[in-house]
């Protein structure tokens, strides 16, 4: 219906109506006001007064015959109103327009409301679209489009657009289409020949390819381009794919094919060469929730960040479907959505119940974690579900606290914050026994009959857990035990260079108790030279490498001869800084690729310093936080 004109669609209308009034028994004219079947008062009033103009009118149209002429007073009352409503083009039929619009508009979905209609409006796939738009601008236009990308990230959109684009007849400057012009209104409205879209899925018989060849060879009918769009074309069967490619390979100039896909590893080889191939990104987190804030103002829906994330997070980096949920959930609130209505809608665990087990894990507060799980559990939530949200929560709080950065979050900027001031409050190794418990705890849940207990004593173990001491701390502790108490010296040597976790040298020879720096200091020096590598770093930390004061010399002790090689390499550079900094007291540094078994790793060792932690400190044996434990994450 056009906008333009109200006044002719008004005439039009009631001209239909009085067809239809007329072949029915009464008749239309008796001038009464009283509603008529199917039709308003306001109607029934306006349908009167043409009544009383066509009985007025001499030259009317022979369809207007009255049967009853009216009385003159009624007569002129009619007129004045027919002339007031053409004139003024308020028209029924505008109103009806409008509210027409209006009511269909509450129908249509947010992801279909918000679908993009130009380029720059795609969200998140910067990478295609700029191609596309400079293919446009420079009419540089490739036969053959494949769209890889999963569900819901802008495949179908962006090949609408690009449809649009190329059969536009006032592309703009950056080579977006106006969506003005009537080949644009045509593909948006649907009914353009020659924009063609095929479902993949069903249509994926030879012969209907065969049919898609025959129509390709005609040209299109008002634009540019005959355009067509075959989506999940992963679905197409080998010959459908081989009838394809034949077509593929001799295109007519004016055919454009936009392939999309969600299975790009299904579609063959051969097609794939013929085709510029575009891999469409799963979209951020941030991204999603940016986009469903500004969908939910546009849309005057109260939609805090925090909700938004969770939608977002629902979603899995489809925008379709954060767009679905958004809508589900206007439906569900109305036009306020706190997010505690949403953990009840989508059934997810919200961060701030994550961020209250945490803080009662640090409080050591076990009735406020029991509480807790009684919360979770009445609200019906999924344990499972639960302890995986708390892995991935503590994982990002680890995150921010080994780096002391927020960019390994996937977040929007608010809850980044609340991680990073929430990370300042925990010792790092103090979360990784955490994520060991909790992983422990989520495997236990996953094959006991009674996970809600198993997930109460996982919890309750986390609580309880001593803080972690690193074990270098521990080491000098029990060094300075030894200088007060007279135990028997065990003497290891500490380097504070380098990182937590490490212990570096073995048992060194016995010596009687003697100022630690005096003795330690070259080689902790040579220690901290060795760190600057970050190779022999590591090679230090895992004790692959020692270094071990033996008399006058400093030996360099590894068991693997390519560090031997490494080693060799960078000795008298090494030997050569010792010298600078110490003058002539440097010790000599050697290398010596020792077969024995290094005194590290010895178990005798081991469990004799464990042993005496024990006693001397009470200290329990928890999950390693050496990088052996590390790694196992
Ligand atoms: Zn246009």
């Amino acid at each position: 219906m056009e906008r333009s004109g109200s006044g002719g669609v008004f005439c039009r209308r009631i001209e239909t109506w009085s067809f239809r009034k007329r072949t029915s028994t009464t008749p239309w004219s008796t001038g009464s006001s009283r509603p008529m079947e199917g039709l308003g008062k306001s109607t029934a009033f306006l349908a009167s007064g043409i009544a009383a103009w066509a009985s007025w009118n001499p030259s009317r149209p022979s369809r207007y015959v009255c049967h009853k002429p009216l009385p003159p007073c009624r007569r002129a009352w009619g007129i004045f109103v027919v002339c007031i409503s053409l004139r003024s083009q308020l028209g029924w039929a505008k109103l009806q327009e409008t509210m027409a619009e209006q009511q269909s508009a509450g129908f249509v979905s947010l992801a279909l409301k918000w679908r993009p209609q130009t380029f720059a409006a795609v969200v998140g796939q910067e990478h295609v679209t700029t191609t596309l738009r400079n293919a446009v601008r420079l009419g540089r236009i490739h036969q053959a489009y494949l769209f890889c990308g999963p569900r819901g990230v802008g495949k179908t959109t962006t090949a609408r657009v690009l449809a649009r684009a190329l059969n536009c007849q006032q592309v703009t400057q950056e080579g977006e289409p106006c969506n003005q012009c009537p080949p644009c209104r045509e593909i948006l409205q649907g009914r353009s020949l020659d924009v063609l879209e095929i479902d993949g899925a069903s249509n994926n018989s030879v012969e209907d390819v065969r049919r898609l060849r025959e129509s390709a060879k005609f040209p299109p009918s008002s634009g540019r381009y005959k355009l067509y769009i075959i989506d999940e074309v992963h679905m197409l069967s080998l010959s459908a794919f081989n009838a394809l490619l034949k077509i593929l390979e001799e295109p007519p100039a004016h055919m454009v094919f936009v392939l999309a896909t969600t299975e790009p590893q299904k579609v063959p080889a051969t097609v794939i060469s013929r085709c510029q191939r575009f891999d469409f990104r799963r979209l951020s987190l941030e991204q999603i929730t940016a986009h469903l804030c500004f969908v939910a103002e546009q849309e005057g829906v109260r939609l805090p960040v925090d909700a938004a994330y969770m939608l977002a997070k629902k979603a899995e980096g489809s925008l379709r479907d954060a767009l679905s949920l958004l809508d589900q959930a206007i439906a569900f609130c109305g036009t306020e959505i706190p997010p505690d209505a949403l953990t009840q809608m989508l059934h997810v665990v919200d961060t701030d119940t994550l961020f209250r087990t945490t803080a009662a894990l640090r409080q050591r507060d076990l009735r406020g974690i029991l509480e807790l799980v009684q919360g979770i559990v009445n609200r019906g939530y999924d344990l499972q579900e639960f302890i995986e949200a708390l892995i991935e929560h503590l994982r990002h709080l680890v995150a921010v606290c080994a780096t002391g950065s927020v960019q390994f979050l996937d977040f929007p900027h608010d809850i980044a914050r609340q991680y990073a001031a929430e990370a300042q409050l925990f010792r790092l190794p103090d979360l990784m026994n955490w994520l060991t418990l909790a992983h422990a705890t989520q495997q236990a849940m996953r094959f006991s009959p009674h996970p809600r207990i198993r997930l109460e004593v996982g919890l309750i173990q986390m609580a309880l857990l001593e803080n972690a001491a690193e074990f270098g701390e521990l080491l000098q502790l029990l060094y300075r035990l030894e200088q007060r108490g007279g135990i028997d010296p065990i003497a290891p040597t500490v380097s504070e260079a380098t990182a937590p976790y490490t212990v570096t040298g073995g048992r060194a020879p016995h010596r009687t108790p003697e100022p630690a720096h005096a003795e330690a200091a070259p080689e902790q020096l040579l220690q901290e030279l060795l760190g600057q590598d970050p190779m022999l770093r590591t090679l230090l930390q895992t004790g692959v490498l020692q270094v071990l004061p033996v008399g006058d010399v400093l030996l360099l002790r590894t068991q693997q001869s390519y560090v031997k090689d490494i080693l060799q390499q960078r000795l008298p550079q090494l030997q050569a800084e010792m010298r600078s900094r110490l003058g002539s007291t440097a010790p000599v540094v050697q290398l010596e690729l020792s077969t024995a078994e290094s005194p590290r790793s010895s178990p005798g060792n081991l469990e004799r310093l464990e042993e005496r932690l024990q006693t001397l400190l009470g200290a329990q044996k928890v999950p390693s936080t050496t990088v052996k434990g590390r790694s196992s994450l």
